[in-house]
């Protein structure tokens, strides 16, 4: 091959950098289920007892997790999902009362706001990580404030130090959404994410640093927050009283044994996980220095690299984030251009008002004191990352230095041809 065929894009029908498939959290190949895994499953069908309300896994898991965090108290549940709606439900807000987010998350950081009836106010992001901005949070703080929820996105470390003493200054109770970020580092002295605020939660669905398939953890040091989230996840049935009745309106976010047992081989290897993935970044984050208008994560000794978020300045890189993430997809680098397509806020589920039948509720109606529209503009910053500065890598613990290397050239590749074509 001459030179000039190695440098044209393969979008442009050029040969691609790669041509075998990258490991992937979708399967085995990028997964660490192993005989751990396996003999974890043996062990709770041999028993028999495949609920926690019967076994031992589930207790078991949750008393070796808060060990692990060094917390007080954890509950697990069915998915990230219901661990925030536990979060949620233990800070019981009253219908139409306010909960502070951010637009660039999964929608399972905002459902569970909705599902108990109060409104979700979204705050901008930091356009250089995409997390919350403390700024904006503050001034959207109002008298039916009850909440904020902060997303460590990717697995970057969110401003929790101050969102923290901003919630302590107006009453309110700070939740992290750790989905993307176990053993995240938060400034200014270290400590986990999910320590900070009130509470934590995590997730075990297939694609986070640790598995179970689905599966979620909620911690908290308050025994008031925890005994309610207890209740929450089980029809707020209280077992340890031995009376067969409900203390409030609930669902059954139960996990199940065979997730716990499964999540308990899975919780030895996540330090590793996140080691080999934050060693992987750090080379690919050195080839990024000398790439004009790529940023590279911020404060990568912090970061677990759930994925990895570069922030692209399209005059300066010569293209924009869906323009780089379209050239490396055909380069064979699994990349995608935005993360969402839109911000949450203008999903049917909001800008709609798809809620309760037809009634809007509680966003377009009594009892909520405000109306929100959710409409586009509402976040600047976080529109325009989604729409032109977002880059996401996709990341794994088993990139070897040739999968990196294959990334890292593929990004020089398509950085000089974009470059070139100004
Ligand atoms: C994955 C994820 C969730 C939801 O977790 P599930 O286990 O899929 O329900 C919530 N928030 C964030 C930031 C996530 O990445």
């Amino acid at each position: 091959m001459s030179p000039a065929d190695s440098d044209t894009l393969a979008v442009d029908g050029g040969e691609p950098v790669r041509k075998t498939p990258f490991p992937t959290v979708s399967n085995a190949s990028g997964r660490t289920i192993g005989a751990a895994e396996l003999e974890a499953v043996r062990r709770v069908l041999t028993s028999g007892a495949l609920n926690s309300t019967v076994g031992t896994e589930t207790r078991d898991l949750e008393r070796e997790f808060a060990a692990y965090y060094g917390v007080g108290h954890v509950v697990a549940s069915s998915s990230g999902t219901s661990a925030l709606h536990l979060a949620v439900g233990a800070v019981n807000p009253e219908p139409g009362d306010e909960i502070i987010t951010t637009p660039i998350t999964d929608a399972g950081t905002v459902l569970p706001i909705l599902l108990q009836n109060a409104v979700p106010v979204f705050a901008d992001v930091d356009p250089a990580t995409g997390i919350l901005d403390v700024d904006s949070v503050r001034r959207l703080i109002t008298p039916r404030t009850r909440a904020i929820m902060v997303v460590h996105l990717f697995g970057a470390p969110a401003p929790v130090a101050e969102l923290r003493a901003l919630a302590d200054e107006h009453g309110l109770i700070l939740i992290e959404d750790c989905a993307q970020a176990y053993l995240t580092r938060c400034r200014p002295d270290g400590r986990l994410a999910g320590t900070i605020g009130h509470i934590g939660c995590f997730s075990l669905q297939q694609s986070k640093h640790i598995t179970a398939g689905d599966g979620g953890l909620t911690i908290t040091d308050d025994p008031v927050l925890a005994r309610r989230m207890r209740l929450f996840a089980d029809k707020a049935w209280p077992r340890d009283t031995d009376e067969r009745t409900h203390l409030f309106l609930s669902l059954n976010y139960r996990m199940t044994e065979l997730q716990a047992a499964v999540a308990r081989a899975q919780l030895p290897k996540l330090e590793g996980v996140v080691r080999d993935r934050r060693t992987a970044a750090q080379q690919l984050a050195k080839t990024l220095v000398s790439l004009d208008g790529l940023l590279p994560p911020t404060d990568p000794e912090a970061t677990s690299f759930w994925q990895f978020p570069v922030v692209v300045d399209p005059e300066r890189a010569g293209g924009n984030a869906h323009e780089y993430a379209r050239a490396l997809a055909a380069e064979g680098i699994p990349a995608s251009g935005g993360y969402l397509t839109r911000p949450l806020y203008l999903t049917p589920m909001l800008a709609q008002r798809h809620t309760y039948g037809e009634s809007g509720y509680p966003l377009s109606a009594f009892p909520a004191s405000l109306q929100p529209e959710y409409v586009p503009g509402l976040c600047p910053q976080a529109e325009r990352m989604i729409a032109e500065t977002l880059l996401v890598i996709m990341w794994n613990e088993r990139y070897t230095d040739a999968d990196v290397d294959d990334i890292a050239t593929a990004l020089t590749k398509v950085h000089r041809a974009f470059q070139r074509r100004e």
